[in-house]
């Protein structure tokens, strides 16, 4: 009889020296004794992709995508085959499989793939021999054979896919952090974590910049129907936040901010910024992620680094008295800020260096003063 199956994803924080691997080699064991069939994806450790990528840019400013996927596709490979092992020692079976041995097909886009099928039988065999099967996040193959990698952070969507493919009955993300909050806990310590959070309200936190669960993941699980949880790897699973299917919440679920993101003039060669344009301001200046695009300094144009702070929820957009709350309260830090709502978010631009204060004063003005 077969057993029902969990994914669970460790983020590179959690495998970051041989210390926490044998911990989480542990958590996983213990689920598998639980009773469960078990596939873990696992990031690379600790800082090992910026690491690679520091690398490649000492050698070549522009280094090609091709070379740079296959690179960055080493991190993944380093912990899953040491977490194997991990296991091994405590006396369970375990294997490890690349993303290209996992079945996760992708477009041919390095560097920022996106997956169009997942083929899991290589790791649904190693399932049926009763082995725990660790897989390998962030990384696939094109349908040339050449390796790819999903974007930064992509590991999650690794998990997603892997769980709606293999019909497993729910996917954990374990990090650092025992699920997503009300504001970012290390800016703002009246944060408070959420117990259930719906799908939708999720993507929108995770779109502003929340950056517990990734929005592509999300997008995945939305459209697969996968049950996600996240929780801290130090913790039993169960204790972090429950991502549910209910409508969006009509309360401010929590605020966002997103510190990667640049303001570049109408005149720029927007080609250039290819898949990074977030969009475009009523003045004719455009707003991009920086993160998936060559350092600042050797743009073409000038760009000035700023930031959005965002509060989720319907009421932020529809409840006069609370949009009014929160304009009050960032105006109070900057008095030229501008504003703008989409869907149940609304969103301030502010200067880089207010981003912290914003996301405080929007916190305290929103969600800890009506607790
Ligand atoms: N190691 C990759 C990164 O640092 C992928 C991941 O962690 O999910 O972006
Ligand atoms: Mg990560």
């Amino acid at each position: 009889m077969s057993r029902a199956c969990v994914v669970q994803k460790y983020g590179g924080s959690s495998v970051a020296d041989v210390t926490r691997i044998r911990a989480v080699a542990a958590r996983i064991v213990a689920t598998r004794r639980s009773g469960f069939d078990v596939v873990v994806v696992v990031s690379a450790m600790g800082n090992t992709t910026n690491e690679l990528l520091a690398l490649a840019e000492q050698i070549s400013p522009s280094p090609g995508r091709r070379e740079l996927d296959l690179l960055i596709s080493v991190g993944e490979r380093v912990s899953m085959t040491l977490l194997a092992m991990a296991i091994q020692e405590l006396g369970e079976p375990a294997q490890s499989f690349t993303g290209s041995q996992s079945g996760i097909i992708t477009d041919t886009r390095h560097v920022n793939a996106a997956v169009e099928e997942v083929r899991p039988y290589r790791i649904q065999r190693a399932l049926d021999e009763g082995q725990i099967a660790i897989v390998a996040g962030f990384q696939g193959v094109s349908r040339t054979g050449e390796v790819t990698t999903l974007g930064r952070g992509g590991s999650d969507t690794t998990a997603v896919v892997l769980t709606a493919a293999l019909g497993a009955e729910y996917c954990e993300i374990c990090s650092d952090v025992d699920g997503v909050y009300t504001a970012d806990p290390r800016t703002v310590s009246a944060a408070s974590k959420i117990d259930e959070l719906p799908l939708d309200s999720a993507i929108d936190m995770a779109q502003a910049g929340s950056k517990v669960l990734l929005a592509e993941a999300l997008h995945q699980a939305k459209t697969h129907g996968v049950t996600l949880s996240a929780s801290a790897t130090a913790k039993p699973s169960g204790s972090g936040t429950r991502v549910v299917p209910t409508p969006p919440s009509s309360n401010i679920v929590g605020i966002a901010a997103d510190i990667g993101l640049c303001l570049v003039p109408p005149e720029a060669p927007l080609a250039e910024f290819d898949g990074s344009i977030r969009g475009r301001l009523p003045d004719g200046r455009t707003l991009v992620d920086e993160r998936n695009l060559p350092p600042l300094a050797t743009w073409a144009v000038p760009a000035r680094p700023i930031a959005t702070v965002s509060a989720i929820g319907r009421e932020a957009v529809s409840n006069p008295a609370v949009f009014e709350r929160a304009v009050h309260a960032v105006t109070a830090i900057d008095p030229d800020v501008c504003w703008w709502s989409h869907g149940q978010t609304l969103s301030f631009l502010v200067d880089r260096s207010h981003a912290a204060d914003t996301e405080r004063a929007l916190h305290n003005a929103l969600i800890v003063s009506t607790l």
